[in-house]
């Protein structure tokens, strides 16, 4: 049983009100700790915190800051295995998946951030011969951050990492779900020596302690990744307070496999691109179009394919997929399956539970699934499910392609499966989607621009649009008193 405490002002604390809330493992559905249940309380004692720390910590130069960040990273990767247990445990993704993909990223997220400030550059205007305009980045105060629960320590980190590393001080409040590599994280970073009151982690439900710190007056930046809906939500209590708002949100992404693509590693990729991390990645795939005569092809062998993923214990090396976040998750995802299959659309695979050992059955698996969706009108080609589901269409051309894969609110991530350069770039151009993978999926170089389109997001993260979001940038107009000869 794993206890976790917040993280406030340096010390590890119990929630002002002394309330906690039980964390089940999504493994067999025990439970496995607890954390608290934070109050609007604990919300202003670690602003508070946050807002004593600030000064002192954006007075740091950004060597200094860097230094710490650094030291962060050596030790989340010190105890790298220690973290990929936890993530996994909480978390249910197999523990090979979270020791080469979530824990390497957030060790990433920490060195990243600390060598962009660390090369940052800055602009300035020669206006004429004796002005000069130059700007300046100064930190915003206190970052409000709010992360989901597919990838924990990731998304926490590509927060927390650029938000400290340009002079910010941070209330951080993880999904109430996985919080328990995020208490890891607090206890790296009371161990790095981060002094008090920088980084403060307050755990517990979104509608209690996460809305407390988007409606905390003294929170000027909120960087949330999660759900749509949430986001209106979180949209509306921060717009009447002015503040700085990053929403990375839900998705509903389309491969278009056109045929005269690299079959076999279209094939490949397109059932990783589906079933990674149960699908519950938000740049995963969820709607698959293929060109009509390559269809049938298409179609047999991916469904043969994704038969043989192994759906089963996350501890399990040979684990391809383990277990769904919850048992509310898996039933979300199992009632979008049922009205599909009511609404007509045939399952080729999947569907359901699947059969595992006996100490396993309390846990939140589901099969991978695959249906045919002869158009895009039905409910699961419009709705985000964010588990392994996935739909298969075929598609006339390609502007029929094209239409259909705008066919939703969404605009996060497209994959595209062509040899063809033109219509390469023809449809990265065309999809409505912030992130393009041509012949390719989840390739990620940090400094590019991260985020959606559509209902998916308002603003990029990574590299340089990190380091802007996280500072105000500042005009200063400078007249000589005599021009320069
Ligand atoms: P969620 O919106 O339910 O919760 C996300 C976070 O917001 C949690 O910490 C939660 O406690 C908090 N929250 C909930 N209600 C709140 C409120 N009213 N005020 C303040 N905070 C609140 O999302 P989730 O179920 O944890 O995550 C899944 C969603 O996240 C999916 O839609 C997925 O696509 C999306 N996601 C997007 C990205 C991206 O980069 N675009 C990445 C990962 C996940």
């Amino acid at each position: 049983m794993h206890q976790i405490l917040n993280f406030v002002d340096g010390r590890f604390v119990t929630p002002i009100e002394g309330r906690f809330l039980d964390n089940y493992g999504p493994r067999d559905g025990t439970v496995i700790g607890q954390l608290p249940d934070s109050s609007a309380a604990d919300i202003d004692a670690a602003v508070k915190a946050a807002r004593r720390a600030f000064p002192a910590w954006e007075g740091l130069t950004r060597g200094e800051r860097a230094r710490y960040l650094y030291r962060i990273a050596d030790l989340i990767e010190s105890r790298l295995e220690v973290f990929a247990e936890a993530e996994s445990l909480d978390q249910g993704k197999p523990i090979h998946l979270a020791r080469s993909v979530d824990i390497p990223r957030a060790i990433e997220n920490f060195r990243f951030f600390a060598g962009a400030v660390l090369h940052q550059e800055e602009k300035a205007f020669q206006t004429s011969a004796n002005v000069i305009n130059y700007s300046r980045r100064q930190a915003v105060g206190v970052a409000g951050l709010i992360s989901p629960w597919n990838l924990p320590l990731y998304l926490l980190t590509w927060k927390v990492a650029p938000a400290l590393a340009t002079g910010n001080t941070v209330v951080a409040k993880p999904s109430e779900l996985t919080s328990f590599t995020a208490s890891l994280l607090a206890e790296v970073i009371a161990e790095a020596g981060l002094p008090e009151g920088v980084c403060n982690f307050v755990y517990g439900l979104g509608s209690k302690a996460g809305d407390a710190l988007v409606a905390h007056p003294d929170v000027p930046l909120i960087s949330f990744t999660g759900g749509t809906e949430t986001a209106a939500a979180i949209g509306k209590r921060a717009a009447p307070l002015y503040k700085k708002l990053s929403l990375e949100l839900g998705g509903k992404n389309p491969a278009l496999i056109f045929a005269d693509c690299d079959f076999e590693t279209a094939l490949a990729a397109t059932v990783r691109s589906s079933f990674t991390n149960q699908g519950e990645i938000c740049l995963c795939t969820s709607r698959i179009f293929v060109e009509e005569s390559l269809f049938e092809r298409f179609k047999g062998a991916f469904v043969a394919a994704v038969k043989t993923l192994r759906v089963g214990d996350p501890r399990h090396e040979d684990s391809f997929m383990g277990a769904l976040v919850s048992a509310a998750h898996r039933e979300k995802v199992n009632g979008f399956v049922t009205r599909a299959r009511e609404e007509g659309l045939a399952l080729l695979c999947g569907g359901g539970v699947p059969e595992l050992p006996s100490e396993l059955k309390g846990g939140y698996y589901y099969n991978p699934t695959v249906l045919l969706a002869p158009d895009t009108n039905s409910e699961i080609m419009q709705q985000e499910v964010f588990g392994p589901v996935v739909t298969l269409t075929p598609f006339r051309d390609y502007d029929d392609a094209i239409t259909k894969a705008n066919s939703t609110r969404y605009g996060l991530a497209a994959t595209i499966w062509t040899q063809n350069l033109d219509t390469a770039h023809r449809a990265a151009a065309d999809v409505d989607a912030g992130l393009v993978w041509v012949n390719t999926w989840m390739l990620r170089d940090l400094r590019t621009p991260f985020g959606g389109m559509k209902d998916s997001g308002v603003g990029r993260e990574g590299g340089n649009y990190s380091l802007d979001y996280y500072t105000e940038e500042k005009n200063i107009c400078l007249q000589l008193s005599k021009p320069n000869s």
